[in-house]
C-alpha cells in the first residue's frame, strides 16, 4: 500500500516527506513518551538548533548572520526567534542602568527634586544642583506631561505624592525597558544600510545582522550583570562596565562585520565603531523617550 504524508498528502518515498519535510508519522508518535522525548531533546541535546545557535552567537562572531545571508538557514534558529529567546533571558537577569534610568534622572528641575528618594532631608545646595539638572533630551517635553499626569491622578487619590509616583514608575520601568530593547534594531539596520550602501544589500539583511548583534549585546550585559555579584568585580564595577562593554563589543563587532560583509580589517573596525556610536545615540534619544513615556502610561 502506498503511504502518504500526514501533513501534505504527498506520497512518501523515505523517512521524510520530499514536499514538506515532515517526518513519517508512526504509531509511537501518538504517545506521551514521544512528546516528552521531543521536549528533553530540545532542551538537552547540545546539537539542537538552540544550543548550536547560542554557541555560534557567543563564540563565532558573525557566523549566524553570514550563514543566514548565504542562504544556509537549516542549522540555526531563525534570527527573530533567537533574539526573542535571548531577550527572555535578559528579562530574567539583573538590570543594568543605561537601559533603565531612574525617574529622577529622567525628569528635569523641580520635579526631580520632589521625586528624590531623600527629598525631605536633602541639603539645600544638593537640591539646587538637582533643580539645575535639565534631565534627558526628552525631558523638556515629557516633564510638563508627567506633572499634568500626577496632578490628574492626585484628583482621584489625594494621598499620591511625587515620590510615590516615582516609586511606582520604577517598579514598572525595568520590565518595559527590557521589552523595548528591540526598538534599537530597525534604526541600527538603517545606519548600516547607509554606511554600507555600496554593498547593495536588502534592508532586511542589515536587520538580521543587527538582531544578532543586539542579541550578543544582551548576553554581554547579562554576563556583566552576573559578574557584578562577585565581590572583586563589584569593587571595580565602574571600570568593568565603562571599559568592559565597549572593549568586548568592539572586538566582537569588528570580527563579525569582517566576516559578514567581507571587509578589510580597518573597514570592519570602522563599521563596528559606527555601529556602537549609533547604538548609543539611539539609546540616548529615541529609546529613552519612548521607554519613559510607555513606562509612565503602563505603570
Ligand atoms: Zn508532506
Amino acid at each position: 500500500m502506498r503511504e502518504t504524508c500526514r501533513q501534505c498528502s504527498a506520497e512518501l518515498i523515505g523517512p521524510y516527506c520530499h514536499a514538506c519535510g515532515q517526518k513519517r508519522f508512526v504509531d509511537a508518535d501518538r504517545r506521551l513518551g514521544h512528546l516528552m522525548s521531543q521536549f528533553f531533546e530540545a532542551l538537552t541535546s547540545l546539537d539542537s538548533r538552540f544550543w548550536r545557535s547560542m554557541r555560534a552567537l557567543t563564540l563565532q562572531p558573525g557566523v549566524l548572520s553570514a550563514e543566514y545571508l548565504a542562504g544556509r538557514r537549516q542549522s540555526f534558529m531563525p534570527p527573530i526567534t533567537l533574539f526573542l529567546l535571548v531577550n527572555l533571558l535578559f528579562f530574567l537577569a539583573p538590570p543594568l542602568t543605561d537601559f533603565d534610568l531612574s525617574f529622577v534622572d529622567q525628569v528635569g528641575g523641580d520635579l526631580a527634586v520632589r521625586a528624590h528618594p531623600r527629598a525631605d532631608t536633602l541639603p539645600l545646595e544638593e537640591k539646587a544642583r538637582i533643580a539645575d539638572y535639565s534631565g534627558q533630551a526628552h525631558s523638556p517635553w515629557t516633564t510638563p506631561w508627567v506633572e499634568r499626569r500626577i496632578a490628574q491622578m492626585r484628583a482621584d487619590d489625594p494621598a499620591l505624592t511625587v515620590r510615590s509616583y516615582a516609586e511606582r514608575y520604577e517598579r514598572s520601568s525595568s520590565n518595559i525597558s527590557k521589552l523595548l530593547i528591540i526598538l534599537h534594531v530597525p534604526l541600527l539596520a538603517a545606519a548600516m544600510a547607509l554606511i554600507l550602501f555600496r554593498q547593495r544589500r536588502y534592508y532586511a539583511e542589515h536587520f538580521v545582522v543587527s538582531l544578532h548583534m543586539m542579541a550578543f549585546m544582551m548576553l554581554l550585559m547579562i554576563a556583566i550583570g552576573l559578574a557584578l555579584h562577585v565581590e572583586l568585580v563589584k569593587r571595580y564595577a565602574q571600570t568593568a562596565i565603562g571599559l568592559g562593554i565597549p572593549a568586548v563589543a568592539g572586538v566582537y563587532l569588528s570580527l563579525a562585520f569582517w566576516r559578514i560583509y567581507v571587509l578589510r580589517w580597518w573597514e570592519a573596525v570602522f563599521v563596528a565603531l559606527v555601529w556602537l556610536v549609533a547604538l548609543m545615540q539611539i539609546n540616548v534619544y529615541p529609546y529613552r523617550a519612548i521607554q519613559f513615556v510607555l513606562a509612565n502610561v503602563l505603570m
